[in-house]
């Protein structure tokens, strides 16, 4: 996780977000305020006269309660009375905002979660052959593949903000089609870009450096592009401006789709890879080995339309439930061993011997 995002939400404003898709507490974006929103812009200017408390209209309508501290009514008494109960007051809303930011912080995530990408790395690897995989142990050195996959957004949140809008591709949800021109502008998009990648990776007249950076891009971006939410959008930035309830809690749709249904399936990468490893049939490799990276974005778009917003109830923020729940995580599943096993499938194209490539098919 990168400790930059620990910011207070009503410091967040659009241009402070620097990847589409993680920008869910943007503050001045959000079509509708959410809760937080309300409270923080509720909260009385510093500093406060002992005089005149000015709290008394303040609303708190978080956490499933109301007005926790009191501010509702008139304050009577002293001015030391009413200047002692208006400290209290704020020592109160004080906890409250930090209680708020912890939980703002522990649901933030970036494209699929850590989890999902180190299940997607650890997966591959059983699908890896030796030459390949000599390979990527010779570019990458100590680092793991499962560490290595989450470089991306690291760097795309700190030293390489250009790199955010690479992960994602804003196909309309209501269109089937991609056009590049709309939804991939100046190239900068998950399906350009990781072909881009892909096409450095053999390439020897390209620097160590510049193959190894390659990989690291191909290991998160083949993960990212299976993740529905990632390809669509219907304008709500990828589903961060969907409010939705999940677990009881006020989330949104790409959070759920990223880490929310991850985590509830397992939040162990190794358990969950073992767990999906024994779905992976020989026969589903067979059938998943094959198409392009466009097909497979496509892919991921028709999930984002059948099964993402198609079965979301029409509420102003819909709640997850348990059928929504069972068929998502079931997705999610799909995805991820989709994932893992196509990522295999193009680092083999592209690491391996060349005698056994055949680059004619992706
Ligand atoms: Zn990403």
């Amino acid at each position: 996780m990168v400790s930059a995002r620990f910011r207070p939400a009503f410091q967040l404003t659009q241009a402070g977000c620097l990847h589409h898709k993680s920008c869910k507490f943007s503050h001045t974006a959000r079509p509708n305020e959410r809760p937080m929103d309300r409270f923080l812009n509720r909260l009385p200017e510093w500093p406060i006269s002992p005089a005149k408390p000015s709290f008394e209209n303040l609303e708190v309508p978080i956490l499933g309660f109301e007005n926790p501290c009191g501010y509702a009514g008139q304050v009577t008494g002293s001015a030391n009375e009413r200047f002692a109960l208006g400290f209290r007051r704020l020592h109160c809303v004080l906890v409250l905002i930090f209680v708020a930011l912890a939980s703002v912080e522990a649901r933030t995530g970036f494209a699929w979660g850590p989890e999902g990408h180190k299940t997607v790395a650890i997966l591959a690897v059983r699908y890896l052959r030796p030459d390949a995989l000599a390979q990527i142990r010779e570019l990458l050195g100590s680092e793991s593949m499962q560490e290595a996959s989450l470089w991306a957004d690291d760097v795309a949140h700190s030293s390489r903000t250009e790199t955010a809008p690479w992960h994602y591709i804003d196909i309309p949800l209501s269109d089937s089609r991609i056009n590049l021109n709309r939804d991939c502008p100046q190239g900068r998009c998950v399906l350009v870009k990781t072909e881009e990648f892909l096409a450095v990776l053999p390439n020897p007249r390209t620097t160590r450096e510049s193959r190894r950076e390659a990989l690291k891009f191909v290991l998160h971006f083949i993960a990212d592009l299976h993740q529905p939410l990632h390809c669509e959008d219907n304008h709500d930035r990828g589903g961060n401006a969907q409010d939705v309830v999940f677990q009881n809690h006020p989330d949104n749709l790409h959070w759920v789709w990223d880490t929310g249904l991850v985590q509830e399936i397992d939040p162990e990468p190794h358990r969950l890879a073992a767990v999906l490893a024994r779905e992976i049939t020989d026969s589903r490799r067979a059938a998943w080995d094959q198409g392009s990276i466009r097909d497979w974005v496509l892919e991921s778009h028709r999930l984002a339309q059948t099964v993402a917003y198609a079965h979301l109830r029409l509420a102003e923020t819909p709640a997850i439930d348990r059928a929504y729940d069972q068929h998502a995580k079931a997705v999610v599943k799909l995805q991820l061993e989709k994932a893992s096993v196509r990522l295999a499938y193009v680092l083999n194209m592209r690491l391996g011997s060349l005698e056994v490539r055949n680059p004619s098919s992706y």
